[in-house]
């Protein structure tokens, strides 16, 4: 048997490579793993945590406006984006250390380099050499999409430096339709930054529940964000005073930030995937079985480079049966049925299963159940926010396939509605759930007219 330096080479410590490497190091596996930047990865450094502390701080002002109806004068307020930002960046160190001292505990290896793949066996650790793996983990991520040929690209930044802007900006265009985009339009409009949102696409949240994106564009622009839709970017220039946005509608605006938020690719050049082998699809993802292995025998990728749900939850259970199945010669699939996600927009949205349109397409005969209404929060205030519960149940099994929520908690309320969905709960079973009250929940629990659409026979 050939002898190699280690057990297992993982390339990328975010949220799948931790988790897998962590595991095989606790099997005794002599692991080794390389992050070029920092250990965590995107969901840690540039995504989901910072992402959520820029929602916290900028809810603030929301909280303050709806201050007045419960008796609350709220005296001057000011927002100091140097200091947000420096508090944020000691928790994101914090977070970090824990990682990289996670691994360390597990006895697996870390080091701080970009790799690439020589061949199926030979990694080359840039500035450090080469070293030999039995078994290579690919768990890359994915990076930011530019459309390099737009003019003035040069001047748009993407999430990954939103997260650090030098100042807060007095205005802001963001260019993108999915929840990356959405969140950064709430995030900035609620830190009193002039936001327009502009999308190519007839609405917002591709994908998401044809009601959910439909109130959720109404709901942002109830907010002060400028929804532009059915237009895109045709250039970029630099002015005096900021960037002018030119869109193919033929309308232009001038922001001092334009941030892309366009999709993201998954993150394989210059991997050296093609020396090992290993087979990419169009789009660059690399290929997986059901076990997350490759075309080549010995390496496996898991999360957003293999381009399934792109998910921290996601890429941690995939890490995690990668580890159980190759270490612990437990062989474990991860199941990408009915997982729930959230967008931290303002307001929130939490989903789980099928929208009524792919139910409809994928199982025929569907009864929705829907409701619209003013959250209790906001009864002694001037807001105008409504939220929305929609079910989507299939009519000949009565079983929920599709739950979604806009309102306060929304995220935190979905969880709970994944678990009952995931074990295939009925909609006679949902209803004998007792509410709790008063909560925007309860909503769920007493949805009992069903929906028709207006342009929408029960037949269809
Ligand atoms: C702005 C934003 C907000 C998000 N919000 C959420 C959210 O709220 N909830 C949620 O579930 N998901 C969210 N996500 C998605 C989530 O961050 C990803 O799905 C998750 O991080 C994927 O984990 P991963 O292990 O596949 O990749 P990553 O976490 O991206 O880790 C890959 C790591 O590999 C490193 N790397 C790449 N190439 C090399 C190389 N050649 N050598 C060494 N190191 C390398 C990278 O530096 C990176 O650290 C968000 C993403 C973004 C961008």
């Amino acid at each position: 048997m050939a002898e190699y330096d280690y057990d297992l080479f993982v390339i990328g410590a975010g949220s799948g490579g931790v988790r897998a490497a962590r595991l095989a190091a606790m099997s005794g596996a002599r692991v080794l793993a390389a992050e070029e930047h920092r250990v965590g990865g995107t969901c840690v450094i540039r995504g989901c945590v910072p992402k959520k502390f820029m929602v916290y701080a900028s809810e603030c002002a929301h909280n303050f406006q709806t201050a007045d109806g419960y008796g609350w004068t709220v005296g001057e307020t000011r927002f100091d984006w140097s200091r947000f930002i420096a508090e944020k960046d000691k928790e994101i160190a914090r977070l970090s250390g824990i990682y990289v001292r996670n691994l360390h505990n597990a006895g697996a290896e870390v080091v701080h380099a970009r790799a690439r793949l020589l061949d199926a066996h030979t990694v080359e650790i840039e500035g450090r050499g080469q070293v030999t793996a039995d078994k290579i983990l690919v768990a890359t991520g994915a990076r930011p999409w530019m459309p390099k040929s737009l003019p003035g690209v040069e001047h748009a930044v993407t999430s990954n430096e939103a997260f650090h802007l030098p100042e807060l900006p007095r205005r802001i265009v963001i260019a993108g339709g999915g929840y990356i985009a959405l969140e950064f339009a709430g995030i900035f409009n609620g830190l009193g930054v002039e936001t327009t949102l502009v999308h190519r696409g007839p609405n917002v949240l591709r994908g998401f529940d044809d009601d959910v994106r439909s109130h959720i564009a109404e709901e942002m622009e109830k907010r002060g964000i400028k929804v532009i839709l059915g237009a895109q970017h045709e250039a970029i220039e630099k002015t005096g005073t900021g960037f002018l946005s030119r869109f193919t509608n033929g309308h232009h605006c001038e922001s001092d930030v334009v941030l892309f938020a366009l999709g993201r690719e998954p993150y394989t050049e210059g991997l050296g995937l093609e020396a090992a082998g290993v087979k990419l699809a169009e789009n660059g993802a690399v290929l997986v079985d059901d076990y997350s292995r490759t075309n080549v025998d010995n390496i496996w990728a898991v999360g957003d480079v293999t381009n399934r749900i792109n998910l921290t939850p996601v890429a941690i259970r995939e890490g995690h049966a990668f580890a159980e199945t190759v270490f612990y010669d437990r062989p474990t699939t991860f199941d990408h049925e009915m997982v729930a996600s959230a967008v931290f927009s303002q307001p929130p949205i939490g989903s789980v299963g099928l929208s009524e349109a792919d139910a409809r397409h994928k199982l025929g005969k569907v009864d929705v159940y829907l409701a619209r209404f003013k959250p209790m929060k906001y009864a002694l205030s001037n807001s105008a926010e409504r939220s929305l519960v929609k079910l989507v149940v299939e009519a000949a099994t009565d079983k929920v396939v599709g739950c979604h929520v806009i309102g306060p908690d929304a995220p935190e309320m979905i969880q709970t509605a994944a678990i009952a969905m995931k074990m295939g709960v009925t909609k006679a079973q949902w209803d004998s759930t007792c509410a709790v009250h008063p909560t925007l929940a309860e909503e769920l629990v007493t949805l009992r007219e069903k929906y028709v659409p207006q342009n929408l026979g029960q037949a269809a």
